[in-house]
């Protein structure tokens, strides 16, 4: 337990190195350090930027007197005290494109009273800074904790988290426990499984020369389009006249019928409308098709009915973390075979291969495969485990906002790809930016967040890691 008299030096600590954190800040948030995917420029995996950023963010680190290892560009990792355990605190370095809305220079540190502003702030570099200065501190203060602290400082984190699987494949000894700074506060204590697969589904039929739907696996579709021969335009245009969502158009003797949905992302369906399904049951309801590509019809048509798993034979629910998701996302067809990809998001206390045997049992009697299939474990602490009572605890003493409690999500943080992770913090469920609903905050024009939420970041930070010694954090 942290003495009241040593809580006391933490924050003189931290009211001492205020300007020294804004100024080391401002030199991370200088590099546009937007990463990219797929494209690697020689030595670097997710271009120039992104090892700028590394280069920069390593010089300082090491001018704190922490060792830093660069990972072939991929992150950085910095080891900072002793101990058999280790806790790992997991950041990124690289942030989304600014687009060109931004009032504020968005690479440039602006500093307005207690606002800071610029690509970074909050998503992830100012947080990220804030736990390696609450690390400085008790390195300073000689209150170092029993365990060994491991930094992660990542390059890719907004587009793919190849940083992060590297660094997974590369290290010998993953953290026993890990928190990355870079969700909502107070702690995310569970994030949703994640399985992703194909299914080919059997549509063979001389009117179909194409059938596209959806651009990305994790967004509902929001158009699917069908090329037909051999139909009638003007026919398809009667049967389907009161249909608001589907437009038809000739092209030479081609018939192309669109279907027009609204795409979300896959953690959230219920709010969009997935167009395969429109397109499914507008070819069916003006009968378009007889055999096989009919009953394919259906099959799309069921497949859709529901976005909770029922259609899939897998409608799993949990207290903790709410109901499972299912999105069919992108369509396609080759030599008669559709292939429909599926995102779902199970329960935190779910199991990933239990559900994918129920899935192709399910799916069989429609002559439907299940292929390509990828199951991402769900991240989960009990909220009532010693480690979530501890960062609750700490959390509290910080923030004093009794209503904040424990939260589970379904979309993924680095946690969901370290075992026992969490997120925690740095952003305040409460705020609202000042820019109004559509800026200032991340991921948007004009990033930016009061100083203070950083400075009782590190705050938290600090007292946790103190704290956590009393604690078996692998409980
Ligand atoms: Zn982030």
């Amino acid at each position: 337990m942290l003495s009241a008299e040593n809580e006391k030096r933490i924050i003189n600590w931290i009211e001492e190195h205020k300007d020294e954190f804004i100024a080391d800040l401002s030199k991370i948030i200088a590099v546009p350090s937007v990463a990219t995917f797929g494209v690697s420029e020689g030595e670097y995996p997710f271009g120039v930027e992104s090892a700028n950023v590394l280069a920069a963010a390593k010089e300082l680190v090491e001018s704190y007197g922490f060792p830093v290892k660069n990972l072939d560009n991929f992150c950085l990792v910095a080891n900072v005290g002793e101990g058999e355990e280790k806790i790992g605190i997991f950041g990124h370095l690289d942030v989304v494109p600014c687009g060109n809305d931004w009032n504020y220079p968005p690479y440039q540190l602006t500093v307005d009273g207690d606002l800071l502003i610029g690509r970074g702030v909050l998503d992830d570099k100012g947080p990220l800074w804030a736990s390696i200065f609450a690390v400085r501190c008790l390195k300073d203060l000689g209150l170092m904790p029993k365990r060994e602290i491991e930094f992660f400082l990542g390059g890719q984190e907004e587009c793919g988290m190849n940083d992060l699987l590297h660094y997974v494949e590369v290290t010998e000894k993953l953290p026993d426990v890990s928190f990355t700074p870079d969700g909502n506060y107070p702690i995310c204590h569970g994030e949703k499984g994640g399985l992703r697969f194909c299914l080919a589904i059997p549509c063979n039929d001389e009117k179909i020369v194409g059938f596209e739907g959806g651009t990305v696996r994790n967004v509902v579709a929001d158009k699917c389009t069908a090329t037909l021969k051999g139909v009638c335009a003007k026919c398809l245009a009667e049967k389907l006249a009161g249909n608001k969502r589907i437009e038809i158009c000739e092209e030479g003797d081609l018939v192309k019928i669109t279907a027009n949905g609204a795409s979300v992302h896959a953690s959230i369906p219920e709010n969009g409308i997935n167009a395969i399904g429109v397109l499914a049951n507008a070819l069916l309801d003006a009968e378009v098709f007889e055999g096989e590509a009919k009953s394919a019809m259906e099959f799309l048509k069921l497949v859709n009915s529901d976005y909770n798993g029922a259609a899939l034979g897998v409608p799993a629910e949990d207290e903790p973390s709410g109901k499972l998701t299912h999105v069919g996302g992108v369509i396609s067809i080759d030599r008669g075979i559709l292939n429909l990809s599926i995102d779902i998001r199970y329960p935190v206390t779910a199991n990933g291969e239990e559900l994918l045997e129920k899935i192709i049992r399910t799916v069989e009697p429609y002559n439907v495969t299940v292929f390509d299939v990828a199951d991402t474990k769900p991240a989960y602490s009990p909220a009532d485990s010693d480690k979530v009572r501890t960062c609750m605890r700490v959390i509290n003493s910080v923030f004093h906002k009794d209503h904040w409690k424990p939260y589970t999500m379904g979309g993924g943080t680095y946690a969901k790809h370290l075992p026992n992770a969490c997120a925690l913090g740095p952003e305040d469920p409460d705020y609202e930016s000042p820019f109004g609903l559509f800026r200032g905050s991340i991921h948007q024009a004009d990033e930016s967040t009061p100083a203070k939420l950083l400075f009782d970041t590190m705050l938290v930070y600090a007292k946790l890691l103190v704290e956590l010694d009393d604690i078996d954090v692998t409980k």
